[in-house]
């Protein structure tokens, strides 16, 4: 175990009867990581995030946490995490104020007039403090939930569908909470289906499917194994000649090539080198094409995500240990 690691389980599992939710489970999370933890519906994000926290019982494997072995009920291991379920509970008669000071004082937290007051302010809601909370929409109370499990300044942040509800502006107002306190070395593990989000903030993801994990990679790399062509659309200024057609086909580099009328649709091939579009540029014009236009498409998270969870394009778990 690396000593960094925030989060470590080896081998777990979670059955529920017949139910296999979680199979063979090797996570590790290093300190200061942002960890995207992906699945479709039914995946076992939430079965995993409950066994992280000793709220379920393994049916085997183990979790550490902080580089020890997670112990249900100790309270000194849990005062280092902070959790934002999907849904968070708030006692909808108690002010934002009232609520937050409840749990303040409940964390013993120091000066927490001060750190109410910064975390409000942090998710835009200083001015609604003292609306009641079943005033609240959607959106305002998971950024409630979120200011709450930040009250105690925890290491590791558990996070569920954080931006779910929220506005774009308000997602915005999270991503930079969350980086500021990746800045400060907080570790955060986010389940999310918003992938844009999570192709924003996190540094690794992993895609958890029918309790696996299918696959684990930076978002980039993610991508570039599962997406490999960068796809460039190019549109010349005459109909082209079937002789430039087959010249580009037969170009190391590339993959495909598609032509309707005057453009060229042509899927490159990453691991052929460097400067791909230049030198396809220089290709077309060498065979007599003259470019107008030319633009290129990168793959996204969502497209990994999709190719991984629909089509199993992946069958490996990279990475493990490999996080930087
Ligand atoms: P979602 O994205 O929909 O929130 P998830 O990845 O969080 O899904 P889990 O809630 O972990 O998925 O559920 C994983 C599997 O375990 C599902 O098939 C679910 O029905 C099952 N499951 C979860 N909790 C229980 C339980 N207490 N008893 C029986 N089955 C359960």
């Amino acid at each position: 175990m690396a000593i960094d690691d925030v989060i470590r389980t080896i081998g777990l599992s979670k059955r529920f009867g017949a139910l296999t939710a979680l199979q063979d489970l090797d996570l590790q999370v290093g300190r200061g990581e942002i960890y995207g933890f992906l699945g479709p519906n039914g995946a076992g994000k939430t079965t995993t995030v409950l066994l992280l926290l000793g709220l379920l019982r393994p049916s085997a494997g183990s979790v550490y946490l902080f580089g020890q072995p997670m112990r249900p009920g100790d309270a000194t291991m849990r005062r280092r995490v902070g959790v934002v379920p999907e849904q968070p509970y708030l006692y909808p008669h108690m002010t934002a104020q009232e609520y937050l000071e409840l749990f303040a004082d409940l964390y013993g937290v120091p000066h927490r007039k001060d750190r109410i007051a910064q975390l409000l302010d942090a998710v835009n809601l200083l001015d609604r403090r003292h609306s009641r909370l079943r005033e609240f929409s959607r959106g305002m109370q998971q950024k409630i939930g979120l200011a709450r499990a930040l009250l105690h300044d925890p290491e590791l942040l558990l996070l569920d569908e954080p931006t779910s509800g929220l506005d774009p502006s308000s997602a915005k107002q999270v991503r930079d909470l969350l980086l500021d306190l990746k800045r400060r070395g907080k570790t955060i593990l986010i389940s999310s289906h918003i992938l844009s989000e999570v192709e924003r903030t996190a540094d690794r993801v992993g895609i958890l499917v029918k309790g696996r994990l299918q696959a684990q990679d930076t978002v980039e790399h993610l991508i570039q194994e599962v997406q490999p062509d960068a796809v460039v659309e190019i549109e010349l200024l005459a109909v082209v000649p079937p002789e430039l057609l087959e010249q580009l086909r037969a170009l190391p580099f590339v993959r495909n090539v598609e032509v309707h009328g005057s453009i060229l649709t042509v899927s490159l091939s990453p691991t052929e080198g460097k400067e791909l579009h230049a030198r396809l540029s220089a290709a077309i014009t060498a065979g007599g094409g003259t470019i107008v236009q030319m633009t290129s498409r990168k793959g996204t998270l969502e497209d990994a995500f999709l190719a991984i969870t629909e089509t199993g394009a992946l069958d490996w778990v990279p990475g493990v240990g490999a996080h930087a």
